[in-house]
């Protein structure tokens, strides 16, 4: 047993020279992406809210108005849930905001941003990526979604919400794990007694189910595709020796982690297939997991570039991850910020957007309902 902790320890000790002068050689930029995984289908099977049985709806029928707001789009991004939608609207409005209204009549207020014309008001819960509805910290128990509505005239009105998105599946949603716990939120428009609602049922449940995860770690490129390259150092190799070490590092905190590629996969592992059924975007989406991290090594053999660290995250969010993350790198591996300035949105910190849809395009096999 002591034998091999000191094995080991050498060995990590090698690793660790050998990082060093792999450093000095290529001059490495380090890059890691961050993204909050987007689902909006949710697949398994458990229906806890079946029929409706469980809610009831006849608590908000009597605060409810007869007209439904729409529900246009709703999706859950990263640790959120957001809407858009419209009503219309007969008199002037002071404040549009959704309520998660428990049984008993407890509320939790989010602002929206709206805009009302020819009578029509419009509404969204999204304003940045990880503002919304915040599924991580919700009781135990049902929520109803309903508009709320304070027109200028001292009257509020509640709206339930009606499902007109293109989005007709219930979407399971799992919290990141705690303790060994997780909660189970069931997202879903209910209909019952001519009244649709739309309903979060948060369930604490032990485990996560065997293919739901919380984090993805993707380590950059792969099989036949080497990514930057020198001498004998090849990116897809130490990124893939940095994200099993951190896969270690993030299960030590009890979480739970996959791995895109694990280093067995094939020279025929093709990175361009990213969308296809096993490809890295569709294991990331399909996994429930809420943070996406993709590693990346860029070489530059001039001598007048110093390297460093370029976080790129998702366009349109609080970038405090982002930052965090990046001077946390540049202080322990003791390195600098990246000095490029294209793309740059905060010291570190990159933003670059990617025509999803475009690319959707050209993968002709196979295609999620985004
Ligand atoms: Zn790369």
């Amino acid at each position: 047993m002591k034998r091999t902790k000191k094995k080991n320890k050498r060995n990590m000790k090698n690793k660790k020279k050998s990082y060093q002068k792999r450093n000095r050689m290529l001059l490495f930029i380090c890059i890691v992406v961050i993204a909050f995984t987007c689902f909006i289908i949710g697949k398994r099977e458990e229906t806890i809210l079946a029929n409706g049985e469980a809610v009831s709806l006849s608590e908000i029928k009597n605060i409810i108005e007869e007209k439904q707001a729409k529900v246009n789009r709703y999706i859950v991004y990263g640790t959120h849930l957001n809407l858009e939608g419209e009503i219309e609207i007969l008199s002037e409005v002071e404040n549009a905001q959704i309520v998660l209204r428990k049984e008993g009549g407890e509320e939790n207020v989010i602002d929206t941003t709206y805009e009302t014309s020819n009578n029509l008001l419009s509404f969204s819960t999204l304003d940045k990526i990880n503002e919304g509805i915040d599924l991580e910290n919700l009781d135990i128990c049902d929520y109803f979604l309903l508009l709320k509505i304070s027109y200028l005239n001292g009257q509020e009105k509640y709206y339930s919400l009606e499902n007109n998105s293109q989005y007709q599946e219930k979407i399971e949603y799992y919290t990141i794990t705690k303790n060994n716990l997780n909660n189970k939120i069931n997202i879903e428009f209910v209909n019952k007694n001519n009244i649709s609602a739309f309903v979060l049922n948060v369930n604490k449940i032990s485990k996560l189910p065997e293919d739901m995860y919380d984090v993805v770690i993707d380590p950059g490129h792969g099989g036949s595709d080497s990514g930057a390259i020198s001498g004998i150092y090849r990116e897809d190799e130490i990124v893939l020796d940095c994200s099993l070490e951190l896969k270690k590092k993030l299960e030590d905190l009890g979480l739970k982690v996959l791995l895109t590629r694990d280093g067995t996969e094939g020279k025929q592992y093709d990175m361009y297939n990213i969308y296809d059924k096993d490809g890295r975007v569709t294991m990331a989406n399909e996994s429930g997991a809420k943070i996406l991290v993709s590693l990346h090594l860029n070489s530059n053999e001039s001598d007048f570039v110093d390297g460093g660290v370029e976080v790129y995250a998702s366009p349109n969010m609080d970038y405090k991850l982002a930052m965090d993350l990046s001077d946390n790198i540049v202080h322990t591996a003791n390195t600098t910020y990246s000095k490029m300035e294209s793309f740059k949105e905060e010291l570190g910190v990159y933003v670059r957007t990617i025509d999803v849809e475009k690319n959707l395009e050209s993968f002709k096999g196979y295609k999620r309902n985004l």
